[in-house]
């Protein structure tokens, strides 16, 4: 048998750190068997999925050194790889299982399913679909596919017992049935959900070894039920433990960059990164703490992975990075790695206008080009004060930027600046007033761009890890005032419409 791992990735945001450790496994585990590695992009949510999240995932996974064997840019025997091209499959396979008698058609109305979900969860039950569709004659579904009655598939699923999945690492995981939704397999919109597509996808691209983050534990047995409705053999299970906060919280981007873009442009060594991922969970056999990619695919032994929640701990990452810069590149890579992240075309392309219309000498370059290039920006607390902001409207205003921030989509000069707006308009204060706070944290001086150019420069994450460095220059919010921010915030967010409605 050839080993064949997959990462499928739906392209709904920025590039995932968990992505690139989850893709690390699956790449370490199939190159050590002589296998392949298969990259398909899992993008049935039309609504949330885009053409460039989709590119800064195969970007980002590519910077780390996680070269794909098949997938939507580099085809393959088996594809396409992006799900979005392979509508007939589903179709076909989920008309399979209507005609076995293994899933049915389901009309329930958006209303009738959120009062039944109502009456479930005042009668303490969990909420489930109660299957009143599963049975109805064959003649009411026809004249009502007839009617054009929209519809979506949902699964059968046993009413009793309990089903057992087997995990590799975790050995067998009993769910009982009970707690098991009759899913929904294809949506109304005729496109399949996560689940039919994954199994059909998995199934028909050979994937020997599902290697995929705890949280899809739940679903497991609505697959392994697909499988066995197909008459397919399962891929092996190993759900790898999720990738902490310090805090023992699930990894977020409220707590931690989580984006791997963050880490490229922080100038970090996609070694590094690797290397420290790859110590999320497993160790090497002699516990050494840094490793390449190659040693880490000689000596790889998935049973050795942990079930702990690994930590993912931006300054031990740091300092690991550090190890790589000083004990393993040669004086020559160093200069040209280094000169590949400050000098790099992309770079100066973005940052060249901004350059062009404000100096006169190249001399005076390094001052517009900091803020880009430093980790990051202290910010005295003379320029805060300086702001001329009560204290408590100044933390107000980051803790607000930060919530937004968090919550733009698509990393737009446009949004950016519409949030900036809408933070201003609910606090009460001018744009003249918020603009100089974002412009302090985001620059740390007095002279630089314009914070709308920066924000857009640095990206996201190293936006918001400014923003909330400066939340923490500015004092912090206490716990009390955090609630009490956090309601007005939500009131807010309701009473004026937010940016994402206007578009
Ligand atoms: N598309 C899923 C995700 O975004 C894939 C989960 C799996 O590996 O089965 O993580």
């Amino acid at each position: 048998m050839t080993v064949r791992t997959r990462i499928a990735p739906s392209p709904t945001g920025d590039p995932h750190v968990g992505t690139a450790y989850i893709a690390l496994f699956n790449y370490a585990f199939a190159k050590q068997h002589g296998g392949q590695f298969v990259l398909r992009i899992e993008d049935t949510d039309q609504k949330r999925s885009t053409a460039e999240s989709e590119q800064a995932i195969l970007d980002a996974l590519r910077w780390a050194g996680l070269e794909w064997d098949e997938g939507p840019d580099v085809g393959g025997g088996l594809g396409p790889y992006r799900q979005s091209e392979r509508r007939e499959h589903y179709e076909a396979h989920c008309q399979s299982l209507v005609d076995a008698g293994h899933a049915f058609h389901c009309f329930c109305t958006s209303e009738e399913l959120d009062a039944m979900r109502a009456e479930q969860m005042a009668a303490k039950q969990t909420p489930r679909y109660d299957g009143r569709c599963a049975h109805l004659a064959a003649s009411e579904v026809s004249t009502r596919l007839a009617e054009g009655r929209e519809h979506v598939v949902r699964m059968r699923v046993p009413e009793e017992g309990d089903c057992v999945v087997h995990d590799r690492l975790r050995g067998d995981i009993q769910i009982p049935w009970a707690q098991v939704d009759m899913q929904v397999l294809m949506k109304a919109d005729g496109l399949p959900t996560y689940h039919l597509a994954n199994v059909v996808d998995d199934h028909l691209m050979g994937i020997t070894h599902v290697i995929r983050g705890e949280e899809w534990i739940p679903s497991a047995p609505k697959h392994q039920l697909l499988y066995h409705y197909f008459g397919w053999e399962m891929p092996e299970l190993c759900h790898l433990p999720l990738l902490r906060n310090p805090d023992q919280s699930k990894l977020s981007k409220r707590k931690n960059p989580t984006s791997i873009l963050f880490y490229r442009d922080q100038g970090f060594l996609p070694e590094a990164l690797l290397n420290y991922l790859g110590r999320m969970g497993w160790s090497m056999p002699d516990e050494r703490e840094q490793f390449s990619l190659k040693e880490m695919i000689e000596a790889f032994n998935i049973d050795r992975v942990s079930l702990g929640g690994p930590i993912f701990d931006l300054e031990k990452l740091t300092w690991l990075n550090g190890q790589w810069l000083k004990n393993t590149l040669t004086d020559e890579e160093y200069r040209s790695r280094l000169m590949e992240w400050m000098c790099s075309e992309a770079f100066f392309e973005s940052a060249l206008p901004h350059l062009k219309s404000r100096i006169d000498v190249f001399s005076e370059a390094s001052q517009w080009l900091n803020p880009l290039w430093l980790k990051d920006v202290p910010v005295s607390e003379e320029a805060l004060d300086q702001l001329g902001l009560e204290k408590e409207v100044l933390a107000n205003t980051l803790q607000y930027l930060i919530w937004r921030f968090e919550s733009i989509s698509t990393w737009s000069r446009e949004l950016i600046e519409a949030e900036i707006r809408w933070v201003a308009d609910s606090l009460g204060l001018k744009l003249k007033d918020v603009m100089p706070v974002v412009f302090i944290v985001l620059s740390g001086t007095r002279q630089a761009i314009s914070a709308f150019d920066l924000a857009v420069l640095l990206g996201p994450d190293r936006t918001r890890a400014r923003v909330r460095a400066g939340l923490e220059a500015a004092g912090g919010v206490s716990k009390k005032g955090l609630k009490r921010l956090e309601k007005s915030y939500q009131e807010a967010l309701q009473s004026i419409d937010t940016v994402k409605d206007a578009n």
